[in-house]
């Protein structure tokens, strides 16, 4: 891969397992022309306390904004946050760019939150409790929350459809079935292709919980069809995680039609030729 970024990166200051510092280096050894941090934006949700940022983020801003004098001249640091649609803090004013994320949705009845993205005991008491099991139903609650989302327009979309993560052969929901996929596509549909990348996140192929990166190939045709752009992220905890999968998403993308995607940079998105 020629050229490449990596703007979805967690570190010790949320749930990554090395510090920002090694994380940048990582991605300057690797060759990124940017390295980003998209620390978890704040929450109350019990299960998020010490996995995502302090409500006061100054250490965390000053430490991005250090970095970005030590790699001056060599590779662009960004200063980001991948934004909860359940923080307790808007979208930030003051980074350079947000992922807007969906790992929770909310039950108004209960009061309470319920976790997507987390393990299966957390995906099973959502299906449960809050959705009776009915495992589609519990799929378009997800989207409708991911509609929210970007219809605020983030920079990034995070990893779109991280609703199927934990729904291994199709555990909960058929992910073929037409209602699955309307309230995937419907989803996608309140995105505005000229505000928002899609990224290609293969995080979850890293860690082990899928075979393909998010989002699945019929997102990505839509997302052509609808004239969005890509990034490739790699949504990484570890330094080992990086870059990970690049050339492999690219073939997706290429298969969805794409011909170029998109790096951030400190001067802004730039588009390359796959
Ligand atoms: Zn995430
Ligand atoms: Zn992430």
């Amino acid at each position: 891969m020629k050229k490449f970024c990596t703007v979805h990166t967690h570190s010790v200051l949320c749930d990554g397992k090395n510090t920002l510092a090694e994380m940048a280096q990582a991605a300057f050894d690797a060759g990124a022309v940017s390295f980003g941090t998209s620390g978890h934006s704040h929450t109350q949700i019990s299960w998020d306390i010490g996995c995502v940022l302090p409500a006061d983020t100054t250490a965390y801003q000053t430490e991005v904004l250090r970095l970005r004098e030590v790699y001056a001249g060599r590779m662009d640091v960004l200063l980001g946050i991948e934004w909860d649609s359940q923080s307790d803090q808007p979208p930030p004013d003051w980074a350079d760019y947000w992922i807007g994320s969906t790992h929770n949705v909310y039950d108004e009845k209960a009061g309470r939150h319920y976790c997507i993205d987390w393990d299966t005991e957390k995906m099973n008491d959502c299906y449960q409790e809050m959705y009776g099991g009915d495992g589609l139903a519990m799929a378009e609650g997800y989207y409708a929350e991911m509609a929210r989302v970007a219809r605020m327009r983030p920079s990034i979309l995070g990893h779109f459809d991280i609703i199927v993560k934990l729904n291994g052969y199709n555990r909960y929901f058929d992910e073929n079935s037409p209602r699955y996929q309307k309230a995937a596509l419907d989803s996608l549909h309140d995105a505005d292709p000229t505000a928002s990348l899609l990224e290609i996140n293969t995080g979850g192929v890293f860690r082990g919980f899928r075979e393909l990166p998010y989002p699945a190939p019929f997102l990505l045709r839509e997302w052509k069809t609808m004239g969005g752009q890509i990034i490739f992220t790699s949504d990484a905890h570890t330094t080992g995680g990086i870059a990970y999968g690049y050339d492999e998403a690219a073939e997706l993308a290429k298969a969805a039609g794409f011909t170029e995607a998109v790096v951030l940079t400190q001067t802004g998105p730039s588009a390359y030729p796959l």
